[in-house]
């Protein structure tokens, strides 16, 4: 780690080289705890795009011909590297996007498993005889795309790098990867360890810079065969639109307004502790599964507020890099406005703030470096009015809304009654009524009795407008493979 007053310098990884940007720009990286810059990152534009995608290009070509096994070895090695460098790589996420070290460390050994697990799909793609003809053989094979190009929020980047990069590459492509403009540096981190994996240059690419200048090169690039895009729905739905020039393959991991929904036969005492963990300490709500609509039977509407109450107040908001800390700050100043515009527009449109509401300057003493920081308390809108723009929109912080159902059938409704359909959860003893909420709710993920739970063998995306691709799970290298079908006339 560097000295607290050090900015320092991550160029672009291109080519198996760190190199500044073409056009010589930089972006400042600023440890949102503080306020402070902490780290500068290149200004990428096309010229970088071009010159990462030829290297793509060519060590792509090499690396689809070594055997599955070859490349499964390699990601193995990849998780062992990442594993010996876990801690330097968990603190430089927390640092740089405020994610508490709480939430980083086990995402860092989690993304070595993930790793692991893709190494050993490499070694289970495959195709279809189709019996059609004595005359002739026909199959069907699965390939990799060529080049690849990964787009990255900056909620969770460095996890988000490695289960992208090594599905990918497991797959048998070369990637260019777009990191997030306000947090790149634990990717640029990472990219150190790529050479001790085995990992050949030009394979792995990491250009930087602001999605309208690097992330738009990426998708208009001819030789970018598709992109896996995950971030906000706006800016998914901007891609789509530059993509129908050139039909570019697309898949899309974009945002959320997950209901969290409590029965009156809940475990009460469960259901408080999974809802204030979907929202509040789940990235300070900066996640795209987080349970921002809490939708609660009327009969218990209160009581549960209340526990919701007790547990986010005993969450400390502090320093990201102190393992004691439960909720960092919000990532960086832009996103810190956009949260305080919802704290007063909650306001403004007439629910009832439960708790909360209180940001740095409020929070921390004249004297501590925290009060400089994007800090925002637990909050708690309540509302019967399921139209309000804080039950509609994606907050992303820690801010809920609570909403009363007093039927099953209206709080399916409440909660299919969004444009969004990333993920649910639901609170209930009665296994007929979980089945039933299951089969009902519009969401990629149902969580039953807990909450924010993902495994890399479990398949996951988003219905709606949350997106159309699907990561995780055993077909997890299938984003990043075409079909092709075989037919060889032999005769008889
Ligand atoms: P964003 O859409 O602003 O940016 C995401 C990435 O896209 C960044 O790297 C950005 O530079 C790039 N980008 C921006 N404009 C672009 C353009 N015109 N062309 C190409 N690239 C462009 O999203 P964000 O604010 O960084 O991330 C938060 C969002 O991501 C939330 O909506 C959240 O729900 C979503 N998200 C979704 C998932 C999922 O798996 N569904 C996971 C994490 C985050």
């Amino acid at each position: 780690m560097t000295a607290l007053d050090t900015v320092v310098d991550f160029p672009h990884y291109i080519d198996g080289e760190f190199r500044e940007a073409h056009a010589g720009g930089w972006i400042d990286s600023v440890n949102p705890a503080t306020g402070r810059t902490w780290a500068r990152i290149p200004a990428g534009d096309a010229a970088d795009v071009d010159a990462a995608v030829s290297a793509a290009n060519r060590a792509a070509r090499a690396w689809r011909n070594r055997t599955a096994a070859d490349r499964a070895g390699v990601l193995r090695r990849l998780a062992v590297v990442v594993r010996d460098h876990a801690e330097e790589l968990w603190r430089v996420e927390s640092t740089d996007n405020g994610r508490a070290v709480a939430e980083t460390r086990p995402a860092v050994l989690g993304a070595a498993m993930q790793i692991e697990f893709h190494a050993g799909l490499a070694e289970t793609i495959t195709g279809q005889t189709v019996s059609l003809a004595p005359s002739a053989l026909t199959y069907s094979a699965l390939e990799p795309y060529g080049v690849v190009g990964v787009i990255i929020p900056w909620n969770a980047p460095l996890a988000m790098f490695l289960a992208k990069v090594s599905a990918a590459l497991a797959a048998g492509n070369g990637v260019v990867v777009k990191p997030p403009e306000r947090a790149s540096v634990s990717i640029l981190t990472v990219a150190r360890l790529l050479e001790d994996a085995g990992i050949p240059p030009g394979l792995v690419n990491i250009v930087c810079g602001e999605g309208a200048a690097a992330g738009e090169a990426l998708v208009d690039h001819p030789d970018v065969a598709k992109v896996g895009f995950t971030g906000s729905t706006a800016t998914g739905r901007r891609i789509t639109a530059r993509s129908t020039g050139n039909m570019k393959a697309l898949s899309l991991e974009l945002g959320g307004k997950s209901p969290n929904i409590v029965f009156a036969d809940a475990d009460l005492d469960a259901a408080a502790v999974g809802v204030a963990a979907g929202i509040f300490t789940g990235s300070a709500g900066q996640a795209c599964i987080a349970g921002s609509r809490i939708l609660v039977q009327d009969s218990i509407f209160d009581d549960l507020l209340e526990r919701v109450r007790d547990i986010a107040g005993q969450i400390v908001l502090g320093d990201p890099l102190d393992s004691s800390t439960g909720m960092g700050p919000l990532a960086f100043d832009q996103q810190y406005a956009k949260v305080c515009d919802y704290l007063d527009l909650g306001v403004a449109e007439g629910a009832r703030r439960v708790f909360g509401g209180r940001t740095a300057p409020e929070l921390f003493q004249a004297d501590n470096p925290l009060r400089n920081g994007y800090f925002v308390e637990p909050t708690l809108f309540a509302t019967e009015d399921n139209g309000l723009r804080i039950c509609q929109e994606e907050i992303f912080g820690p801010v809920a809304v609570a909403v009363p159902f007093s039927s099953d059938d209206q709080a399916v409704e409440l909660a299919n009654g969004t444009a969004y359909g990333l993920a649910a959860g639901v609170w209930s003893r009665d296994l007929g009524r979980v089945h039933r909420m299951a089969g009902a709710l519009r969401a990629g993920t149902v969580w039953v009795n807990t909450y924010r739970r993902l495994h890399w063998a479990l398949p996951f995306g988003g219905h709606k407008q949350s997106g159309n691709g699907v990561s995780n799970g055993p077909d997890a290298l299938h984003e990043w493979l075409e079909h092709k079908s075989v037919w060889i006339e032999h005769g008889v």
